[in-house]
C-alpha cells in the first residue's frame, strides 16, 4: 500500500504539480545519505527543486549541484543554524546565500569546531556517570559530518549502551538530562546578519516544536525573513497559524521534510512535506528584484 501511495504522489508531483522540499540533511551533518543519493531520492519522489540544509555545513552543496544538473533537480544553497534565545536552542534555515562567502565559511568551521568540543564534554559527562562511551565511536558515526547529539545517540545504541535511539535523549543527552551540554551560543541577530552579509534569507525552522508567540515576535524583530510552515511536526492548524503570521508581517514561507535518510518513518516524508515552486520564486523576488 505504501508503495502505491508513494508512486501516486510521485506521479501527481511530476505531472501537473511540481514541488520543492527545502529541508534535507546529508552525511555532511546528521543525515545518512550522501548528497548524490539525496538528489536521486528527491528526483524519484518527483521533486523539482530541493535545498540541502545541513547543520553548520555547506560541504554537500557542490556535490549536490553536480548531481542535480545530471538529474534535472535544482539545488537551492541552504544551511541550518542553531541560535540561542532565552536559553533555548532554536533552529534557523537559510537559503540563497553565497556559500563560498569567506566570512560565512569561517563561522561555519568555527561552529563545527565548537560542536566537536561539546561532543567531547558530553562524552566526558557520560563517562563520569559510568557510561563507557568512547569519543571514537561518536566520530565514527559522524564521519565527515558536523558532530551532533544524533551521532552520540547512534553511538550509544551501536555500543549497546541503550535499547532505543530516543532513550539517549531521555536518559542522557536531552535538555535537562545528566550529560546534556549546550552548543555555542549564537544570537538570532548574529545569525540573520551573517546570512544577510552573504546575500541570503533566514527562516525560523519548525517553530511548532518549541517556539512561543513571544519568541516568534522576538525572532521576527531579529530579522528573520520567513517561517517554515510545512514540516512533519506541524499539523494543518499550525500551518494555518504560521501562514497568518507571515501574512501579517510580510514574511516569506518555506517548508520541507527535514529528511535525514534512514531514520524511522523517514521514507514516508520524502515527496510528502513539500511546497509549491512559487515559494522559491517568492524568495528570488525578495532578493533579486
Ligand atoms: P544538536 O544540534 O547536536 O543539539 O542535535 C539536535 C538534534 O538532535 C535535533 O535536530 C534532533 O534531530 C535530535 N534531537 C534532539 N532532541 C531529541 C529527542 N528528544 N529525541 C530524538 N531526537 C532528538
Ligand atoms: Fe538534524
Ligand atoms: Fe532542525
Ligand atoms: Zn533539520
Amino acid at each position: 500500500m505504501a508503495e502505491t501511495g508513494n508512486e501516486l504522489t510521485k506521479h501527481i508531483n511530476q505531472s501537473n504539480n511540481p514541488r520543492a522540499d527545502l529541508h534535507l540533511h546529508t552525511t555532511y551533518s546528521d543525515g545518512a545519505l550522501s548528497p548524490e543519493k539525496i538528489v536521486q531520492r528527491a528526483q524519484s519522489a518527483g521533486l523539482t527543486i530541493i535545498s540541502i540544509t545541513d547543520h553548520d555545513n555547506v560541504g554537500a552543496l557542490d556535490e549536490a549541484i553536480e548531481a542535480g544538473k545530471k538529474l534535472g533537480v535544482e539545488i537551492v544553497p541552504g544551511v541550518e543554524l542553531s541560535v540561542t534565545l532565552n536559553e533555548k536552542d532554536i533552529h534557523l534555515l537559510a537559503y540563497f546565500f553565497d556559500y563560498k562567502n569567506q566570512k560565512l565559511q569561517d563561522y561555519l568551521a568555527f561552529f563545527r569546531y565548537e560542536r566537536l568540543k561539546r561532543a567531547e564534554r558530553i562524552v566526558q559527562k557520560l563517562n563520569d556517570i559510568h557510561i563507557s562511551l568512547d569519543m571514537d565511536a561518536v566520530l565514527n558515526q559522524a564521519g565527515i559530518g558536523s558532530v551532533g547529539r544524533p551521532h552520540i545517540a547512534s553511538a550509544l545504541l551501536e555500543e549497546g549502551l541503550i535499547d532505543t535511539y530516543h532513550e539517549a535523549f531521555m536518559k542522557y543527552i536531552g535538555v535537562g538530562a545528566p550529560a546534556y551540554e549546550k552548543k555555542y551560543q549564537l544570537s538570532p541577530n548574529e545569525a540573520t546578519q551573517l546570512i544577510a552579509q552573504a546575500g541570503g534569507l533566514t527562516f525560523l525552522a519548525h517553530p511548532g516544536k518549541y517556539t512561543t508567540e513571544l519568541e516568534l515576535s522576538t525572532l521576527i524583530q531579529a530579522g528573520v525573513d520567513g517561517i517554515e510552515v510545512v514540516h512533519p511536526s506541524h499539523n494543518e492548524a499550525r500551518q494555518e497559524f504560521y501562514r497568518g503570521v507571515i501574512h501579517q508581517y510580510f514574511l516569506l514561507e518555506c517548508g520541507g521534510s527535514d529528511y535525514h535518510g534512514g531514520r524511522k518513518n523517514d521514507d514516508q516524508v520524502l515527496g510528502v512535506y513539500t511546497v509549491p515552486l512559487q515559494v522559491v520564486e517568492d524568495m528570488r523576488t525578495r532578493l533579486f528584484s
